[in-house]
């Protein structure tokens, strides 16, 4: 193809949650899009738990994939913040003329996105781990760690905060780095607690950070973000296995008067989900370089705090296909990048905030503790709502911004 004429095929580097959500969207925008991912088999029982706010179902909506989530998601009505003491520190929800936030288990997130991609025939090639790319000056060949390679008009990166299509964009981008804290999920499929009536609480704990959702039926769900000076792997973290952190993390939430400790407590080690450590990505200068760009962490990860790392993830999927669909391919990176840059920072730059209160020392902590309340005053639902009243207009044709 010439370099004024749109893509008509596209590598999509990643099969995560960004990956086969651009491969639905440009499906429907008329653009031939295979999956890589480097997993030799589907992600089945990875992860931890998540939400998808409003605007994620938005985006999924673009492409008829909302109603996925909204089948396998729990509605969270509001948030509510509390103190170690027990002590309600503020309450938040999205405004009322939205839909509620959805929380998800990743595996499960991942699971119903997959079939979905699968059910519309879009290719998902497994096993296939990205090493270098070509570009042959009409296209852009993929080469995979298998010695296998594939070709197209372009190239999408979805593959995550460690992406490798980031460096081969540009040699010098950043790398996330650890956030000092190590996370951790469980399911409780019987609390034997009451329903927190649509609620998720977020607890700043004394030595740690505890959320927790009790369900109508008495199932429950709990996270920890534990402040840990060294960092860790996934792996390294697993390792140390669940019994020793359960006990750890009751260590943690002894002194707090919250239902840390007792649901903590209450769970079967065997539930624990130890999900890793929690990564800081710097901003990434560069999303783009000739028929090459990023779309969802590989591009603008958030912190977990800001609980919209996914959501963010599809907006860009679903934006970069509208892109594609309507504009050549070097307009539409540009168009896309113009588009996503500023809403992905100041989300970014939200859930960083919440992470420095998450691990705040002994001085910082009783700071925060005081100016929280005031702080919290602020939050109105309409304050908040930029960040989930965001809405694509598919049909809207993309031009380029003046
Ligand atoms: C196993 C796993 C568990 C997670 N658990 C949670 C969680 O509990 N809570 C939470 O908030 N977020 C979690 N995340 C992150 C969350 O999925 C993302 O923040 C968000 O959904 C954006 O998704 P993404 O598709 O951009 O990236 P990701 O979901 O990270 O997907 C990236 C994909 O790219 C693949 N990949 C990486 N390098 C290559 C390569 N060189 N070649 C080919 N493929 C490659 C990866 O295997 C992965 O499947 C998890 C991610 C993964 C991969």
């Amino acid at each position: 193809m010439n370099s004024m004429s749109k893509a008509r095929t596209a590598l999509i580097i990643g099969g995560g949650i960004a990956g086969p959500v651009a491969a639905m969207a440009l499906q429907r925008a008329g653009i031939e899009a295979a999956v890589y991912e480097a997993y030799d088999s589907t992600a089945d029982g990875a992860g931890g738990g998540m939400t998808i706010a409003p605007n994620g179902q938005d985006a999924l909506d673009a492409i008829g994939a909302g109603d996925l989530v909204r089948a396998i998601g729990t509605p969270v009505t509001s948030m509510g913040l509390r103190s170690w003491t027990g002590k309600h520190l503020a309450q938040f929800a999205p405004p009322s003329r939205l839909p509620s936030l959805q929380f998800v288990w990743r595996a499960a997130l991942y699971r119903a996105i997959y079939d979905e991609a699968e059910r519309r025939s879009v290719p998902i090639h497994h096993g296939k781990q990205l090493t270098d790319t070509t570009d042959t000056g009409s296209g852009v060949i993929a080469h995979f760690a298998d010695g296998t390679q594939a070709g197209a008009d372009i190239l999408i990166g979805a593959d995550g905060i460690r992406s490798t299509v980031r460096p081969l964009i540009d040699p010098v981008a950043p790398q996330p780095n650890y956030a000092g804290l190590v996370c951790f999920g469980a399911r409780m499929p019987q609390s034997g607690l009451p329903s927190t009536n649509g609620v998720m609480y977020m607890c700043f704990g004394k030595r740690a950070f505890f959320g927790y959702q009790i369900f109508d039926d008495s199932s429950a769900m709990w996270f920890v973000n534990l402040p840990h000076v060294l960092p860790m792997t996934v792996a390294e973290a697993q390792a140390i296995g669940a019994k020793e952190w359960m006990g750890t993390l009751r260590t943690a939430f002894a002194d707090d008067r919250t239902p840390a400790l007792e649901m903590i407590s209450r769970t079967d080690p065997r539930q624990l989900l130890i999900t890793g450590p929690m990564e800081n990505m710097p901003r990434v200068p560069t999303w783009t370089r000739g028929r090459m760009t990023l779309i969802g962490d590989a591009a603008h990860a958030a912190s977990s705090s800001s609980g919209q790392g996914a959501s963010i993830a599809t907006e860009s999927a679903v934006e970069l296909a509208r892109c594609l669909r309507d504009l050549p391919y070097e307009q539409a990176f540009s168009t896309y990048e113009q588009l996503r840059r500023p809403r992905v920072e100041a989300i970014i730059k939200l859930g960083a905030r919440t992470n420095s209160n998450k691990t705040a020392g002994p001085v910082g902590r009783v700071l925060r503790d005081l100016v929280m309340p005031a702080a919290m005053k602020l939050i109105n639902p309409e304050k908040m709502a930029w960040q989930f009243d965001h809405h694509i207009d598919w049909n809207a044709k993309a031009a380029p911004l003046t």
